[in-house]
């Protein structure tokens, strides 16, 4: 196999023939292909594209590069739920315990942040003592135990995909519909499930802004769930703003807690319910979305899907005393409230320089060995249409040291606009995209 030929082939607009995906996995995988070259490779498809044989080929071979959890005659529905990644988006911690308290399991692998979006293993790993790396056959047994296990893709599962995630986190090569829907899918394909739920997130936060392109990927990860029997549907949300008030690992996961307590903010709690609707409906477990949303409603009146997250919590070496107190998270040394500019009507909180901000400040990466401070990071109260005065709290920054803090507040002085041109706010969730056909909920 010729890999120039494979890279200009791509560069060039054509697609690679049948087995050339699966040979060039398998040569990468040992080590024959270099990472310079992967990478013109990766470039080429984001400009390219994919046809849908070359991307049920290279979603194969990425799944089919590592080994898959098995419940093999175990009568409990299994379902996840995946996020295409956005900032502020921490629906997965709230999820997880949530829907484990009715009676459906919860195998939820997990990915870190990926360029300027956070990834729930980085906000897990802010409890003390927390284990994301499960092994296979460990993250198996705790969902069988206790209906749900938090892990990181372990060196087991699709390994391709955790190199080429890596290297397309720095190398500018996240945003394909083909190469996001082959990520998300070779993991997911591998968990062992029933069903899973998409969160596709669209606006300018999102890694596809677009509209027309978030569905397009809804699609066709549905299209490729479908194909391995796994039901799969997604629902597009809004990523024009952060999700929820906390940014950041450590206070995003005192956000799910608070959350769990029934105090979580209304915009976090509605798209949470709506995928949490869909995990249960997609489990066969209710019969139709009132009753879906009863059930998770009586797992945090109940107090139980807290309970359930301390479970895991110890379950996977975390200290589950941070539950109960959330000042057991890691804290920033530092903190400044960032007011107001000016009076004025907030028109918007725009997402991706709040994602840079909390990278510069030390809580994301920029290299891929860079370590994360799990403490640092943005509480942001302003909402796009809040009317504000000069002065008034628009949000706290937390960070490590004074230049921590100057680069918060650099980044709130870009990301929240004041009396500037900015496009209405989008629904919260507007489709809902199944192998059937796309719904228009909310425009
Ligand atoms: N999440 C993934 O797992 N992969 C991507 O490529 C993007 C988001």
């Amino acid at each position: 196999m010729l890999v120039p030929s494979l890279i200009e082939c791509k560069r060039d607009g054509a697609a690679l023939s049948a087995g050339e995906w699966t040979a060039l996995v398998r040569a990468y995988g040992a080590g024959e292909v270099p990472d310079y070259q992967m990478s013109a490779l990766l470039m080429a498809v984001v400009w390219r594209g994919m046809t849908g044989a070359e991307l049920s080929e290279l979603t194969a071979a990425m799944l089919e590069s590592g080994d898959r959890l098995r419940f093999d005659g175990w009568p409990v529905p299994r379902v996840d739920k995946h996020s295409t990644g956005g900032v502020g988006d921490k629906t997965s911690l709230i999820l997880a315990p949530m829907v484990a308290c009715c009676g459906v399991a919860v195998p939820m692998m997990s990915g870190r942040g990926l360029g300027h979006t956070g990834g729930t293993l980085d906000k897990l790993e802010s409890i003390p003592g927390f284990s994301t790396q499960l092994s296979l056959r460990a993250a198996e047994t705790q969902v069988r135990q206790l209906g749900c296990a938090l892990f990181g893709q372990t060196p087991e599962i699709a390994p391709i995909d955790r190199r080429l995630y890596a290297l397309r986190d720095v190398t500018g090569t996240v945003p394909s519909v083909a190469l996001i829907a082959a990520s998300i899918m070779s993991k997911k394909l591998a968990e062992g499930l029933d069903a899973l739920v998409l969160d596709v997130k669209s606006g300018s936060g999102a890694f596809l802004p677009d509209e027309a392109r978030a569905l397009e990927l809804a699609r066709t990860m549905i299209g490729l769930g479908e194909a391995h029997g796994v039901r799969t549907v997604a629902l597009l949300t809004a990523m024009d703003r952060p999700l929820g008030h906390a940014c950041g690992n450590a206070l995003e996961v005192e956000e799910c807690l608070l959350a769990l307590r029934g105090e979580g903010p209304a915009d976090l709690m509605e798209v949470t319910y709506a995928l949490g609707v869909e995990m249960l409906l997609a489990a066969e477990v209710v019969a139709a979305a009132p009753a879906a949303r009863t059930r998770l409603e009586a797992t945090i009146s109940s107090g139980d899907a807290l309970q359930k997250l301390g479970e895991i919590v110890e379950a996977q070496g975390g200290n589950p005393a941070v539950v109960e107190d959330p000042a057991l998270l890691p804290q920033a040394e530092e903190s400044a409230v960032f007011p107001a500019p000016r009076a004025g009507t907030v028109t918007a909180v725009l997402p991706r320089p709040i994602g840079h901000g909390v990278i510069a400040m030390g809580g994301g990466r920029s290299r891929v060995e860079d370590t994360v401070d799990p403490s640092v990071g943005f509480v942001i109260t302003a909402r796009p249409g809040d009317r504000v005065e000069a002065g008034q709290p628009l949000a706290t920054v937390y960070a490590r040291d004074a230049a921590g803090l100057a680069a918060g507040r650099a980044a709130l002085e870009a990301g929240i606009r004041i009396d500037g041109a900015s496009a209405p706010p989008l629904p919260l969730v507007s489709h809902r995209v199944t192998a059937a056909g796309t719904e228009i909920l909310a425009r």
